[in-house]
C-alpha cells in the first residue's frame, strides 16, 4: 500500500485529491454527540492543506435511501471540520452535482471542500458493479488522485471506497495506515495473555468474529445484549432480555469448541434487571435491581453486567497483555446501565495491556462516559471494518488501495 507520506514526497501542491473519509458521526439533530471520527481524519486533512493540494473530503452519514435527506446532512461535520482546522471549509450541497463541480472549481492550493452525503446517491453502495461505476467515473471527475481514510467504510464494497481507487491514482492516508498496523498486532504475534471483551447489541453481527477469534484468544468475556444468548445457550432463562433464539445452537458450538481448544469463556454472574428498557430522552431513572445470572424473572429484562460480573472482568483483564474490546456491556445510554461499561473502561485504562476499543458505540461510550482516549492504546475509528478484519476477511476499501 503507498502511503500518504509517499504522496506528499512526491507533491501534491494545485492537485484536486479526493479523502474518502468517515464522517459518519453520531447526531442529536444537528448536534454532534461525539466528533471522534472527524478529529481521527484532521491531520490527512490538514497535511494535504499544508502541501497546497485542493482537498475533497467526502463521507457518508447514516443509511439515507440513495437520495437526498436532510436529517443526514453533512453540514454539521463540514462546520466541525473547519473548527479543528482553524480554517473555511467550503461545502457543497451535493456530491457529483453543479453544487459540487462549482465548489470543487472555486478552490484555492491548501484549501479544504467537503462534499455533501455519498449516500444521497443510489450509486454509491448499488450491487450494480455498473450503477456503482458510473457513480464512480462522476466523482473521479471531482479530483485529480485519491485519499483512501475512512477507515469506517473499508469493508463495504461501495463506489467512493471500492471503484474510485480503481480510477484515480490512490494511496491509504495516515488513519488507514494507523489501523491496519493496530489491527496486525491483534493477529500476528499476538503478546499473551490475549483477552476479548464482546458485548453490544446483536450475537449475530459477532459471530463470525467469535469464530475467528477462537484460534487466537486466551479468554472471551461476554456482555451486552448479547450475553442473554450465551446465558440461554448454558440451559438458563433470561426473562424478555435481548434473545436471538436461533442463534443458540451456534452459540453452544462455540462453547464447545473453545473448551476443547482451553479457551477461557466468561459470562456474567449477574446482571442489572428491570420490567422495562429505560427512556434514553428523558434518563428518568430506571430503579433496576440485581440478580444472579440464573435468576432472571420472567417478566424482567436484563440490561447490564452487575456488581459481581464487574469485579470479575476487571480481574480477568488486569493480567492481560492484549486486549480487545467491542460492544459496551449494557446499555450505556442511560446512567443506570453504564457502569459496566466503565467497569470495562476502567480495568483497560488500569491495566498494562495493549488495549485496542473497536466499535462505534464503544468508542463513542469511551469518550461519552469520560475516560481519557490517550489512556488506551487505541480507538478505532471502525466497527464493522474491525470485525471483519479480525474475521479474516478482504476488505474491499484495503484491497482497492493495494495495488
Ligand atoms: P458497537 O457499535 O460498539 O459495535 P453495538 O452496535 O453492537 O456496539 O451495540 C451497542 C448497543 O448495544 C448500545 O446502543 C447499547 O444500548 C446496546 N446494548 C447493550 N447492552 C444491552 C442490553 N442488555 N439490552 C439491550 N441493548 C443493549
Ligand atoms: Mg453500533
Amino acid at each position: 500500500m503507498k502511503t500518504i507520506d509517499e504522496l506528499l514526497a512526491e507533491g501534491v501542491a494545485g492537485k484536486r485529491v479526493f479523502v474518502r473519509a468517515d464522517l459518519n458521526v453520531p447526531l442529536d439533530g444537528t448536534t454532534i454527540t461525539d466528533d471522534g471520527r472527524i478529529r481521527a481524519v484532521r491531520p490527512t486533512v490538514s497535511a494535504l492543506a499544508a502541501a497546497g493540494a485542493r482537498v475533497v473530503v467526502a463521507s457518508h452519514l447514516g443509511r439515507p435511501k440513495g437520495a437526498p435527506d436532510p436529517a443526514f446532512s453533512l453540514a454539521p461535520a463540514a462546520a466541525r471540520l473547519g473548527e479543528l482546522l482553524g480554517s473555511e471549509v467550503a461545502f457543497a450541497t451535493d456530491t457529483v452535482g453543479e453544487s459540487a463541480r462549482a465548489t470543487v472549481a472555486a478552490l484555492t492550493d491548501g484549501q479544504v471542500a467537503v462534499i455533501e452525503n455519498l449516500r444521497f446517491n443510489a450509486g454509491e453502495t448499488s450491487k450494480d458493479d455498473a450503477e456503482r461505476g458510473a457513480f464512480a467515473d462522476q466523482l473521479a471527475e471531482l479530483a485529480d488522485l485519491y485519499v483512501g481514510d475512512g477507515f469506517g467504510a473499508v469493508h463495504r464494497k461501495h463506489a467512493s471506497v471500492f471503484d474510485l481507487p480503481a480510477r484515480l491514482p490512490h494511496v491509504a492516508g495516515g488513519l488507514i495506515a494507523t489501523e491496519v498496523g493496530v489491527l496486525k498486532k491483534l493477529t500476528e504475534d499476538v503478546a499473551r495473555p490475549y483477552a476479548v471483551v464482546l458485548g453490544g447489541a446483536k450475537v449475530s453481527d459477532k459471530l463470525g468474529v467469535i469464530d475467528h477469534l477462537l484460534e487466537k484468544a486466551d479468554r472471551i468475556l461476554i456482555g451486552g445484549g448479547m450475553a442473554y444468548t450465551f446465558l440461554k445457550a448454558q440451559g438458563h432463562e433470561v426473562g424478555i432480555s435481548l434473545l436471538q433464539e436461533d442463534q443458540v445452537p451456534a452459540v453452544q458450538g462455540y462453547l464447545k469448541r473453545a473448551e476443547e481448544l482451553g479457551v477461557e469463556f466468561v459470562l456474567p454472574v449477574d446482571v442489572l434487571v428491570a420490567h422495562e428498557f429505560p427512556d434514553l430522552k428523558t434518563k428518568a431513572p430506571a430503579h433496576p435491581t440485581t440478580v444472579a445470572a440464573d435468576a432472571i424473572p420472567a417478566d424482567q429484562e436484563g440490561l447490564d453486567i452487575g456488581p459481581a460480573t464487574r469485579e470479575l472482568y476487571a480481574a480477568k483483564l488486569a493480567d492481560a497483555a492484549t486486549v480487545f474490546w467491542n460492544g459496551p456491556m449494557g446499555v450505556f445510554e442511560h446512567p443506570d446501565y453504564a457502569e459496566g461499561t466503565k467497569a470495562v473502561a476502567q480495568a483497560l485504562v488500569d491495566s498494562p495491556a495493549f488495549s485496542v476499543v473497536g466499535g462505534g458505540d464503544s468508542a463513542a461510550a469511551v469518550r461519552i462516559l469520560g475516560f481519557d482516549e490517550n489512556a488506551f492504546g487505541h480507538i478505532s475509528t471502525g466497527g464493522g471494518a474491525s470485525l471483519e478484519y479480525l474475521e479474516g476477511k478482504t476488505l474491499p476499501g484495503l484491497a482497492a488501495l493495494e495495488d
